[in-house]
């Protein structure tokens, strides 16, 4: 059964994971909680309970945030004179806070591209 209605691109889909829409719709919620997944698109009907993301939006979120928060204590630390309590502190929090806020996005990416790889009309699924 082919489907000419399902022509979201990965790109769309992906961006829609990340502000935790509905990779499918845009319309719906993806995230009943902090990190768990709808079950089903309250909007489109899309089932999302059985995508399983496992482990890789946690490494997507650190090599992220380890990028940023390296970069930002690279480009600040040779300007300023801070005491070692004062930055220590200012980049554990700030790698904490922006691991917290990527993994739902990371997750909702993770989502929308597995949901797009087995989709109805892509290249893999007979
Ligand atoms: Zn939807």
């Amino acid at each position: 059964m082919s489907m000419p209605g399902t022509s979201t691109s990965l790109g769309l889909a992906a961006w829609r994971g990340l502000i935790g829409r509905c990779p499918r719709c845009g319309e719906g919620k993806l995230f009943a909680g902090y990190l768990k997944q709808v079950e089903t698109c309250a909007v489109c009907g899309e089932d999302w309970g059985h995508i399983r993301a496992d482990d890789g939006p946690a490494w997507l979120t650190i090599l992220v945030v380890g990028h940023i928060v390296v970069g930002a204590v690279l480009s600040v630390e040779p300007y300023v004179d801070w005491p070692q309590w004062l930055s220590t502190t200012l980049w554990v929090s700030l790698a904490l806070v922006l691991t917290l806020l990527g993994l739902p996005r990371a997750k909702g990416v993770f989502i929308a591209f597995i949901w797009h790889h087995k989709m109805p009309g892509s290249e893999r699924n007979p």
